[in-house]
């Protein structure tokens, strides 16, 4: 108002003002509540069972386990520390190597890293995103002739597509090398009828905010051993050893996901095979309206699970599109619509520049030309028609 004020006097017309307010900002991936949040929360609070144990935490627990298969559920304050818990269960140790995907968020590895562990990148699979079976095959075979195989193998699920975990652990039983699943975008996604993830030694899912459903922030470790993941639970509880006083045989963490977080949870996930039809439908949307246009080609869908389609990602080829991804980008941030380049590959991040590797072009490739596109299922139709028109009118073919 106090803005305003001088504005109205200088006789400025009100409509015109209005016709400069930029249209409502489309973001990537909002969260979408449900309306039972609020009475979630009420029922913690008039419970007093607001501390990070309880029976919010429980219900929490049995509902990811329901929704995903997995029996043993720990809740935790993020999905990364799960994954910190993952690598701290599997007893990671200055020097080891973990072996990943490059293409990924850094939290795939951050947390061996901090432990000491040399993190070693292996390339995607075009066809899916996904850490290449073959290649990874390849990898530990030469690893174990030159006698130094990786502690453990990440793999990691992309945009809502599962990794092949089952070509996975085919190449890595063989050498008795667990595997870890960053399941963090995965949440919902299937492979051959089981959730993302199933099959790995400890898999890791996030709630934070922009993901698929949402606590607020927030994450669970999940696993078919009971014994794993109760020494998870035990050092995301600061390691306390059963007695009187405060006694400790190990340092643990505050990785305990808050109660009233655990709530939010629950009334979001009873809202996820919603999400995941949301989503898929919203990538159709866009596939429909957008790939006759020359140089776009969406995410494949591998073919042996389901994508959640977490977030919509494209391919742009200047050449052909007659516009290049970060022109594209720019033209869209000035339309008021938010997108994100895909993945820096970790290969080449600053931190990551010393770390070896294995191939490394088709993550390259992806991340010169790929990029998300607003994937929020609260988005009205209308607003992804402005997404649509944007990029359509940025192409110069
Ligand atoms: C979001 C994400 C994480 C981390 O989850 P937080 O809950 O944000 O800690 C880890 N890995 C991948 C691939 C992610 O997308």
């Amino acid at each position: 108002m106090t803005f305003l004020a001088p504005l109205r006097q200088a006789a400025q017309p009100f409509d015109s003002l209005a016709a400069e307010v930029p249209p409502r900002r489309i973001h990537l991936s909002p969260p979408h509540l449900t309306g039972h949040e609020a009475a979630a929360l009420q029922g913690v609070l008039d419970s007093g069972w607001v501390a990070p144990a309880g029976p919010a935490i429980a219900a929490f627990e049995s509902a990811i386990a329901a929704a995903t298969g997995f029996p043993h559920v720990l809740a935790t304050a993020s999905g990364t520390a799960a994954l910190h818990l993952a690598f701290r269960v599997l007893d990671i140790v200055p020097g080891d190597e973990v072996w990943a995907p490059g293409f990924t968020f850094i939290a795939s590895v951050a947390p061996a890293v901090q432990m000491g562990a040399v993190p070693r990148f292996l390339d995607v699979d075009p066809a899916s995103w996904t850490l290449d079976p073959d290649l990874l095959r390849a990898e530990l075979r030469a690893a174990a002739r030159r006698g130094r195989l990786p502690r453990v193998v990440v793999a990691v699920d992309i945009y809502g597509q599962a990794t092949d975990i089952d070509a996975i652990l085919a190449a890595c039983d063989h050498w008795s090398v667990p595997v870890v699943s960053d399941s963090a975008e995965g949440l919902g996604a299937s492979i051959r009828g089981r959730h993302a993830g199933r099959g790995a030694r400890v898999a890791a899912l996030s709630f934070n905010g922009n993901k698929i459903v949402t606590a607020g922030g927030g994450g669970a470790l999940v696993s078919d051993d009971p014994v794993l993941v109760a020494r998870a639970r035990h050092l995301a509880n600061q390691a306390k050893d059963p007695a009187p006083h405060y006694q400790h045989s190990a340092t643990g963490h505050a990785y305990a996901m808050p109660s009233l977080l655990a709530a939010v949870g629950t009334a979001q996930l009873a809202a996820l095979d919603r999400r995941v039809a949301a989503r898929r439908a919203l990538f159709h949307r866009y596939a429909d309206a957008l790939s006759d246009l020359p140089g776009i080609t969406l995410m494949p869908e591998a073919p042996w699970g389901m994508t959640t389609r977490w977030l919509t990602a494209l391919l742009v080829d200047p050449a052909r599109f007659g516009t290049d991804r970060d022109t594209l980008r720019e033209g869209l941030d000035a339309a008021g619509i938010e997108s994100r380049p895909v993945w820096k590959p970790l290969p080449d991040q600053p931190v990551f520049r010393d770390a070896p590797r294995a191939g490394g072009a088709v993550a390259s490739a992806l991340f010169a030309r790929g990029l998300c596109l607003p994937s929020g299922t609260g988005m009205a139709e209308a607003d992804q028609d402005r997404v649509i028109a944007a990029i359509r009118g940025a192409c110069r073919a």
